[in-house]
């Protein structure tokens, strides 16, 4: 029995039926149909052998390693299956991406539902559970991280009620070992570690995964050169990963049974590069390389500027088109546009357009949009909408460029900028109004979302039997968030429907 557990909640604990996106689904609010019919649709149980995952978070299973190579006996467990392995832990650490859904995509459900979204519902459900509070009792210490630990600054009351000993915000690597040996010992334990970028840790000091990871996620580098105002990775120093320690990972999960991944960094196309344009020779290797073990691949995320800079530089996102689509029609990735104004992008993000203008940005949206069309790249797109510094004429212009984006297969997805103030309130969820243009660019994206959702669908799950089967749910799924859309008067079926209408060209015809 290890000495060090780690685990999460049910919809952290998941492979989303092996599609990294349907995670999305478990920050909404469980409304239309029955939490579990939810949580079957985005977050099923992950495989597992005695409660020991298949698969389990990128972030844990980095802690994980850095642990074991530590020599510190440490197991990630299926929260299902706790208690079956905490009784002789001593120490017990958690990791989730949004512990109470204050991220983005939940606090946007939330706030339009005026209800606690799945995720956070589900993680409180693992806190209050019997198997958790026992343990407590018995005197076991509890460590919380992970990309969302700032959450819990606003919800200390939950760290003294379910006994949170420590949180640690920021990368892990250098403290996760002293921390864990103080807790073995029943020292004395920090109650906030903020790991800052002074205490980012080396290539060199960054263990590699020991296990599967979730859909074969494997970071190549961390850290983002663009710095914008709104974004809490501008803070890490930039590092890359050297081919070396990238094919050990991608060997780890093919062993493991894993045949399709995800390249994780926040900019893919800049891998590499210390300016804004992508070295392509690189990025062809980085892809050569990783499809000798993923039949298929996707991004984690990707700039709209370092995609339009590379393709004009040297053909980039072709040529590396080319290698990924030799087993898959398309690719997914996660792209910020956040505002379609050129004002707002001046101050929240300076250089997210570089090495093009920022006056240029909603053009550098469309050029790039068209150049991922052609390449096959599929997006996930967001919006910031309630920035402090916005103004009518801002969010009119980001309905502008939504409107030029109206036939470019992609998911849009405003999200509300929340005032971390908002959060001390228990109840902040039902604290955003929006005003009637705010109105008006949710209305245009649940539109585009709706028509371009089910295009997207077909391609979504056309790989094998099991797929079929399940496709028909999500199908009906999107046709009843249209019809009460519909029946709500949230959905327009043509541009000029729209109340705000500037009659844009409209170049993905
Ligand atoms: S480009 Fe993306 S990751 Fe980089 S600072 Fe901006 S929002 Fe953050």
């Amino acid at each position: 029995m290890a000495d060090v557990i780690i685990t999460t909640d049910r919809t952290m604990m998941s492979n989303h039926h092996g599609k990294e996106f349907l995670g999305f689904g478990a920050t909404g609010v469980p409304v239309l149909f029955p939490e579990k019919f939810w949580l079957y649709l985005f977050a099923p149980k992950m495989k597992n052998k005695k409660g020991i995952p298949w698969q389990a978070s990128y972030g844990i299973r980095k802690i994980e390693a850095k642990l074991l190579d530590s020599g510190i006996d440490t197991l990630v467990v299926d929260p299902d299956y706790l208690d079956r392995y905490i009784d002789n832990a001593k120490v017990l650490l958690l990791s989730h991406h949004d512990y109470f859904g204050f991220g983005p995509p939940s606090s946007t459900f939330a706030s339009i539902f005026k209800e606690e979204p799945l995720n956070a519902r589900s993680f409180a459900r693992l806190m209050e559970s019997d198997t958790v509070r026992r343990a407590k009792n018995r005197g076991i210490k509890i460590i919380a991280g992970g990309p969302s630990a700032w959450q819990w600054n606003y919800r200390k009351d939950l760290m003294d009620k379910w006994g949170i000993d420590t949180v640690v915000d920021g990368e892990g690597e250098k403290i996760v070992v002293d921390l864990v040996k103080k807790a073995i010992n029943n020292e004395e334990l920090p109650r906030f570690v903020v790991m800052n970028n002074k205490d980012a840790p080396t290539i060199e000091e960054i263990s590699e995964i020991k296990h599967a990871s979730v859909n074969g996620l494997i970071e190549i580098m961390r850290g983002c050169i663009r710095g914008c105002k709104f974004c809490s990775v501008t803070l890490r120093a930039l590092r890359f990963y050297p081919y070396e320690k990238i094919e050990k990972e991608l060997q780890v999960n093919y062993r493991e049974g894993v045949r399709s991944g995800i390249l994780h960094a926040e900019d893919v196309p800049l891998y590499g590069s210390l300016d804004y344009i992508p070295k392509t020779e690189k990025l062809i290797k980085l892809h050569e390389l990783t499809k000798k073990y993923y039949k298929t691949i996707a991004w984690s995320h990707a700039s709209l500027a370092a995609i339009l800079a590379g393709e004009k530089n040297d053909k980039m996102l072709t040529r590396v088109s080319e290698i990924i689509k030799k087993d898959q029609d398309w690719w997914g990735a996660e792209i910020g546009i956040e505002t379609g104004s050129p004002r707002l992008a001046e101050i929240i993000m300076p250089n997210k357009a570089k090495p093009f203008e920022t006056k240029n940005w909603p053009d550098v949206v469309v050029e790039a949009a068209g150049v991922m069309q052609d390449a096959g790249l599929v997006p996930a797109m967001t919006l910031i909408v309630g920035l402090p510094e916005e103004t009518e004429e801002d969010v009119i212009k980001t309905i502008e460029l939504v409107e030029r984006l109206w036939d470019f297969k992609a998911i849009i997805m405003p999200m509300f900028f929340v005032p971390m103030g908002i959060l001390k309130n228990k109840d902040w969820y039902r604290a955003y109004e929006l005003t009637d243009t705010q109105q008006e660019l949710l209305k245009l994206c649940l539109s585009h979302g709706v028509r371009q959702g089910k295009r997207i669908l077909r391609n979504y799950f056309n790989e094998h039997l099991y797929y079929y089967l399940i496709y028909p749910f999500y199908w009906s799924f999107i046709e009843t968030i249209e019809r009460v859309a519909k029946r709500k008067g949230y959905l327009i079926s043509d541009l000029s429907e729209l109340k705000i209408n500037k009659n844009k060209a409209h170049p993905f015809s």
